[in-house]
């Protein structure tokens, strides 16, 4: 029987040394590989590093058709062994410098994913350097395969094989974890998680445990469909929406429990709320075990408890915080913004502004604790939609109390209640004193 042939579409980029010797070299390689056809290659196009990384030169980058009868995880070897003989250093560090990348971005028709390779390419329709040089190759680029949404998984058990598969071989997993009703807020986290790792999994979950007995468990918001769109949009590779039987047993009966981190603000208002979310987010570590995850600054305060979490019991994890997403109007996103009447909507940048003036007066040199929060008291007070359940300046990071007297910084939190909209609204929203302006 004759072996299948393939057509295969390998995209090529160096950005150092002699960048067009390494594209050449390596094509003049493949051509001589038994079981490969190098068909043609487009011309090489000049693009700048997109995305994040370290200052570095532009890039040049090609498209090579090939037809081949090697398997596709034997070309990707002999991918790696042309990137390592034209001098990349291996693992390479992400979005550094390096004489030769050679990605496969389509091998046939077939979707793969395996712990070394995705294919399609998760992101090549995203990426010009591809896009340019494939519809030079006559290529129609609408009809391209791209990759198949995330994998969505509902079992525990499922979501632990899926994630135990991607970890050896080296992939960085990225977990973001939510409650779902998701918006650019969560969004940015996923992008985040992106931009920093192999696989990045989003886990979409109303934990019981979280709310209180008169809170809102029933009522969030839960808009599954909408929320696999924004997973798909964002890249990830895997959604995890468990119901509330997979997370926990029938007679489960453990709890985290955070100290200090946990006392005061959103603790004192919900005496059982961390201890819901440590909970929750120490079993999603279990099960997912991954290298990195993702959490917003806008829930400072569990930020702080969740770091302290992972760091006494010891997970191997990096949190990660990530900076508050806002409306255009400075309204910090929140799955529960949708709750808010139309004037509560309007009154509800108070906290934004409250916290803004502050931070003016701290950059005037306005350095007294009590001073900045009673600067903050006084905006709220000039909104009375608004009812302030407290107002904190908390050391950065860990968020002590800091003593009274002058601060070098701090961060300002804020909690107020709006009530006038379909359902009482609790908006929570803080600034760091030394931030510089957002969205700049
Ligand atoms: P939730 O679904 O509300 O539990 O939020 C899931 C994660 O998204 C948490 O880490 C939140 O802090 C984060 N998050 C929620 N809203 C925002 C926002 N506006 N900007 C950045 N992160 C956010």
């Amino acid at each position: 029987m004759q072996p299948h042939e393939v057509t295969v579409h390998l995209g090529l980029g160096s950005n150092l040394g002699d960048r067009a010797q390494h594209i050449q070299q390596a094509l003049r390689h493949l051509a001589r590989v038994p079981g490969v056809i190098l068909v043609r290659a487009s011309s090489l196009v000049e693009t700048p590093l997109q995305g994040e990384g370290p200052a570095q030169g532009s890039f040049l980058n090609a498209v090579a058709e090939l037809r081949t009868t090697l398997p596709a995880a034997a070309l990707l070897g002999i991918c790696k062994a042309l990137e390592a003989a034209a001098g990349r250093q291996l693992p390479a560090p992400r979005n550094h410098p390096r004489p030769l990348d050679l990605d496969l971005l389509f091998y046939g028709d077939e979707q793969i994913d395996s712990k070394d390779l995705v294919v399609p390419h998760p992101r090549w329709h995203e990426r010009d350097f591809v896009t340019g040089p494939l519809r030079e190759l006559g290529i129609d680029v609408a009809a391209r395969p791209r990759r198949a949404g995330p994998r969505v998984v509902t079992s525990a058990g499922e979501f632990a094989a899926l994630t135990s598969q991607w970890s050896p071989g080296g992939c960085v997993v990225g977990l973001v974890p939510t409650m779902g009703a998701l918006h650019r807020g969560h969004q940015s986290l996923m992008e985040i998680a992106r931009g920093e790792c192999d696989r990045v999994a989003v886990t979409i979950f109303v934990n019981p445990l979280q709310f209180g007995p008169k809170e809102d468990f029933a009522a969030y918001p839960r808009t599954l469909d909408a929320d696999l769109r924004v997973g798909a949009a964002a890249g990830v590779d895997a959604v995890f929406a468990p119901d509330v039987a997979q997370m926990y047993d029938p007679d489960f009966c453990s709890h985290v429990a955070v100290g200090a981190a946990a006392e005061g603000m959103e603790g004192a208002l919900r005496p059982t709320h961390f201890a819901g979310v440590a909970t929750v987010v120490a079993r999603l570590f279990a099960i997912a075990r991954p290298h990195r995850a993702y959490f917003g600054e806008k829930d400072a305060q569990q930020l702080a408890v969740i770091r302290r979490m992972t760091r006494d019991l010891g997970f191997p994890i990096r949190v990660v915080g990530c900076p508050i997403v806002r409306e255009a109007d400075g309204l910090a996103m929140s799955s529960r913004n949708i709750y808010l009447g139309a004037a509560d909507r309007a009154a509800s940048t108070v906290l934004y502004r409250a916290l803004s003036s502050a931070q003016l007066s701290f950059r005037r040199g306005d350095t007294d604790r009590d001073a900045l929060v009673a600067r903050v008291r006084a905006v709220l007070a000039s909104e009375p939609r608004a009812t302030v359940d407290y107002v904190e300046l908390r050391r950065e990071g860990d968020l002590a109390a800091l003593p009274p007297g002058p601060v070098a910084g701090g961060r300002l939190l804020v909690a107020a209640r709006f009530v006038d909209g379909p359902r009482p609204v609790r908006l929570l929203d803080n600034l760091s004193l030394l931030a510089g302006p957002e969205g700049s």
